[in-house]
């Protein structure tokens, strides 16, 4: 990354196996956000990454992309607007149904987050069958943001996410 010392994150995730049920290989991010230089040096890339795109808000899929996707809009000094699960968000809200490497889920957007035409990144902090960023893109794009990037610290390349979400710029830190 252009002006940031290179670092191996890799070695700041942690594998668990059969959580949060039998089969699933969990990417724990924990590790890596109590480094302090391993978590600043994931949020300066990934700032870097969209600093030109000039977003005016950051979108964050609750919970982990919140502890992501808010240091980023607060460096680059655009908005932040959660997506929270069902039935979280207090105001008038438009809802997205989707399903996960394991189970099902209903995202909540507000309805005046987004303005007709605003450029919007999305972030999480990652990527696997790609069902949620599909739907948060649905969100976004029904409330008439324009999608600029859509960034992870990790993606599990095996399943494919990219190709449920294939005409936006994706980025990522580390590919499993
Ligand atoms: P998906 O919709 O399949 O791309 O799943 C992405 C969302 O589920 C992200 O918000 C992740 O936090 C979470 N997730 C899915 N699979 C895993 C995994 N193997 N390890 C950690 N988090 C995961």
């Amino acid at each position: 990354m252009k002006g940031l010392k290179a670092m191996d994150l890799d070695r700041y995730i942690r594998n668990i196996p059969d959580f949060p049920k039998p089969g699933i290989q969990f990417k724990d991010i924990t590790p890596l956000l109590k480094d302090k230089e391993a978590y600043r040096y994931a949020i300066d890339s990934l700032t870097a990454l969209f600093r030109e795109c000039r977003p005016d808000a950051i979108v964050g899929i609750e919970a982990r992309g919140y502890i992501i996707g808010a240091p980023v809009a607060y460096i680059l000094g655009c908005g932040f607007v959660p997506v929270r699960k069902q039935g979280k968000l207090p105001a008038k809200t438009i809802s997205s149904t989707y399903e996960l490497e394991y189970g099902y889920a209903t995202l909540d957007i507000h309805v005046d987050a987004i303005q007709e035409g605003e450029k919007i990144v999305i972030i999480d902090d990652l990527l696997a069958t790609g069902g949620t960023t599909a739907a948060v893109i649905e969100l976004v794009e029904k409330l008439g943001g324009e999608i600029a990037g859509i960034g992870y610290i990790v993606e599990l390349e095996f399943l494919r996410g990219r190709s449920k979400i294939p005409s936006y710029p994706v980025h990522s830190l580390i590919q499993f």
